[in-house]
């Protein structure tokens, strides 16, 4: 069963996840409105799988406490982000999962080296933390935004030509140290189009209860479209690796992008494989000393284990 089910889960990831080592050319290789064939009531059904095999992964993952995951999402305004954690984490017990948002640095974080703010919310063993943004902006926005790279107070070495490069290169090595620790770094890019962001900006517009989620700059940043999918594809080649590939989702269906969003979380989660721990016969002998004293205290008239008479007696009725 379960095995069905992740084959059927990697199938569907498997064509958009960004072969490492190849060069992307976002509009020719990744289409928004991809959606396998799938109708949207198969679709629900399949998100709710995923929801429920996550639960179930990541109550193994906390129980291990050997592994940790990173989950990031980038996109671009309207892409999706904030609907697809919402519906991805729902079965998620709260206490092993942080979302962290990554908005126009402080003070304090341009104080400090670039993957600094990023690093101080990685995972703990055993934990799920969630990038709405991530360390990708520091190639992406800083980018796109030359004065945006001039507030990181850099000194004149670590400037200049060569420097995306060189950030794609640490990048790299960071998320390696990280996966050689035991942490999976999962990236997701909610691939919107031109268009469907055009059309979600009027509904942010039309609708009153939308209107919080519109803002000025968004149309601003818009007027950036190309240098963004420019920066999009050189970012996604340069690192999309074997140990931390990126999956490019599509996104004008938002039912899809959660979909596939749940569906890579979910493989991540089935390639680690998280067990229950197993205890050893020294702390089997322990748990039948405590057993033995518990027992021992059991009132007049009241069973020595009230939780396996009540369970003998519900297998009997049962049977
Ligand atoms: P939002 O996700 O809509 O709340 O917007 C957050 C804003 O923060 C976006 O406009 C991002 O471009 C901006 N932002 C995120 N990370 C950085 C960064 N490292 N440097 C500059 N701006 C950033
Ligand atoms: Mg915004």
């Amino acid at each position: 069963m379960a095995d069905k089910r992740a084959e059927r889960i990697a199938r569907l990831i498997a064509p958009l996840r960004v072969p490492p080592g190849t060069e992307v050319d976002l509009a020719r290789d990744y289409d928004p409105r991809y959606k396998a064939h799938l109708k949207k009531r198969e679709g629900r059904e399949l998100l709710a799988v995923g929801v429920e095999l996550l639960a179930e992964y990541q109550a193994r993952l906390a129980a291990q406490d050997t592994y940790g995951v990173l989950f990031c999402l980038q996109a671009l305004d309207a892409g999706g982000k904030d609907g697809t954690i919402r519906h991805v984490m729902s079965g998620i017990n709260p206490q092993g999962v942080h979302v962290s948002s990554f908005k126009v640095p402080s003070a304090e974080e341009l104080d400090h080296d670039y993957l600094w703010r990023y690093a101080r919310r990685l995972p703990a063993r055993g934990d799920i933390a969630v990038f709405n943004r991530s360390h990708y902006e520091e190639v992406l926005v800083v980018r796109v935004h030359p004065d945006v790279l001039d507030r990181q107070q850099l000194p004149p070495k670590a400037r200049g030509k060569g420097i995306w490069k060189r950030r794609y290169r640490e990048i790299n090595d960071w998320e390696r140290h990280l996966t050689d620790n035991g942490f999976a770094v999962v990236k997701i890019f909610l691939n919107l189009s031109r268009e469907e962001q055009r059309t979600r900006f009027l509904k942010r517009i039309d609708l009153p209860e939308k209107n919080w989620k519109f803002s000025a700059a968004d149309v601003r940043e818009r007027r950036y479209w190309d240098d963004y999918q420019r920066a999009f594809s050189e970012m996604l080649s340069a690192t999309s690796t074997k140990r931390a590939p990126w999956y490019v989702v599509p996104a004008d269906r938002k039912w899809f992008a959660r979909i596939c969003a749940s569906a890579v979380l979910v493989h991540t989660l089935m390639e680690i494989d998280p067990q229950y721990p197993v205890i050893g016969e020294r702390a089997r002998a322990d748990l039948r000393t405590a057993r033995r004293e518990l027992e021992e205290q059991a009132p007049e008239g009241a069973p020595a284990d009230p939780y396996a008479a009540e369970r003998d007696r519900r297998a009997r009725t049962e049977e």
